[in-house]
């Protein structure tokens, strides 16, 4: 087999070249950005993509520079607790969670790219602008990022489409898609430099839209001499205002602050964190209605080029991940690409698209929606008169098996 061709080098097309080299299958990566630096903020990797990394051989390299979370913890705009989990590990999984920076994630991916791919294989500032086929193999087509100025075509057994949201390739397939879907949910994320809250490793969800959600986790640990951890949060709240997708929008906190502005907690001052963040950003809760296909012969796509999601699982960089295992091992293990790509869309595409569809309505932060909802947006005396234990739990392990990281699927 010829090299496959992976357009774009963020956190799916890194692992899927990884998991090739693995399963002896040559491969070439082409990334628009000129050069691959630190960007984003803060995303987390359950244990059941968490599993795939550490085959991988990676484990060291992550827990170095990740937090392992430990629990989630729920409140509501309060700061009254609402329910408390262990995570990973410390909930008996074989394999932890991280919390991890989204710049560490990629330089741990893209060290191992180098060492065991070779850097000639990584190439930057390749815009991938369309792909086309024929018989006997698939050719890729990329302007030089900055200029557009045209590069030669390459060709190879199949062209994966790793190009993210805004991916050409899709966009290529379906021409008449139409714009992303806006939840009515705006978000801004930041970090901030910050003593360890709670267990130093707690995965914090509080408040609901209507009147402003947060969600904050540490990303870094010992970030100086005091021990200050980096960390990440999101404030998301209910406006019809919101701009275009861009993972780099700057974003204001005049803009959304004042729906915390009461949130002083004995556990956080959540307004002095937020005040006192490094960056902040700007991103419209948006994704896509599942498509009917994603490979179209030597064609397919993977990670959010093929299933953009709303945040709300902590799932969009697993997902893809897990998109790069079934694809390798699909290619490893069947002769002809189209056949391969073709039995990788009917193991993820179903997968998949019952996450995207959850996350509109069931993800693991309807906890909080149904507690607003029961209390009326007010103060409890105890959780137990609101709700029961037992069903905060099974909210939360429905989502956990509609996104493959139960317990019982990730130990398979
Ligand atoms: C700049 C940036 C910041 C992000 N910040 C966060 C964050 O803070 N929190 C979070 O949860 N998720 C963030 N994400 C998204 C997150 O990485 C993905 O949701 C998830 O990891 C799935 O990975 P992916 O490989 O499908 O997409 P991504 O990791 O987004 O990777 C897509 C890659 O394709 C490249 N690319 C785009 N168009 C082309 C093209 N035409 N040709 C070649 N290459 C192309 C992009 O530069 C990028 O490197 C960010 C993504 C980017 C690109």
């Amino acid at each position: 087999m010829t090299d496959v061709i992976i357009a774009g080098g963020g956190i799916g097309g890194l692992t899927l070249a990884l998991m090739l080299h693995r399963a002896g299958i040559a491969c070439r990566v082409y990334e628009a950005a000129p050069e691959i630096r630190e960007v984003g903020v803060g995303v987390n990797i359950l244990p059941h993509a968490t599993r795939e990394l550490a085959e991988l051989g990676l484990m060291e390299a992550l827990a170095k520079v990740a937090v392992t979370t430990r629990d989630a913890c729920f409140y509501n705009r309060f700061g009254q607790l609402i329910y408390r989990e262990p995570l990973g590990k410390h909930a008996g999984y074989e394999w932890p969670q991280f919390s991890i920076h989204r710049g560490d994630l990629q330089a741990v991916l893209l060290e191992a790219c180098k060492q065991r791919i070779g850097p000639d294989r990584i190439l930057t500032g390749w815009r991938c602008t369309r792909a086309d086929q024929d018989g006997s193999g698939a050719t890729a087509r990329f302007n030089e990022a900055g200029t557009a100025r045209e590069l030669p075509p390459q060709r190879g057994s199949a062209v994966i489409g790793c190009d993210g949201i805004n991916s050409a390739i899709r966009r290529q397939l379906y021409p008449g898609e139409g714009p992303p879907v806006y939840s009515g949910v705006n978000m801004w994320r930041g970090v901030t430099r910050w003593r360890p809250i709670l267990s130093g490793a707690s995965f914090v969800r509080a408040g609901w839209h209507a009147t402003g959600k947060a969600v904050i986790y540490p990303i870094r640990n010992d970030i100086d001499a005091d021990g200050r951890q980096l960390v990440n949060w999101l404030a998301e709240v209910e406006t019809p205002k919101h701009q275009l997708r861009d993972w780099n929008r700057p974003g204001d906190i005049k803009d959304f602050i004042a729906r915390y502005e009461d949130w002083h907690f004995d556990w956080l001052d959540v307004p002095a964190l937020l005040e006192a963040a490094d960056m902040i950003l700007e991103y419209p809760m948006v994704d896509q209605d599942p498509l009917e296909r994603w490979t179209f012969g030597r064609l397919t796509l993977l990670g959010d080029a093929a299933h953009p999601m709303y945040p709300r699982g902590a799932n969009g960089a697993a997902q893809s991940i897990l998109d790069c295992r079934t694809l390798a091992d699909c290619l490893k293990n069947e002769r002809d690409p189209q056949v391969a790509l073709g039995q990788y869309e009917s193991a993820r595409l179903p997968a998949t698209a019952k996450v995207v569809l959850t996350n509109r309505q069931n993800p693991p932060d309807a906890i909080l929606r149904e507690v607003f909802l029961r209390t009326g947006d007010r103060p409890f005396r105890s959780i137990g008169d609101v709700i029961s234990r037992e069903e905060l739990a099974g909210m939360s392990e429905s989502y956990h098996r509609i996104s493959g990281s139960d317990r019982a699927s990730v130990a398979r």
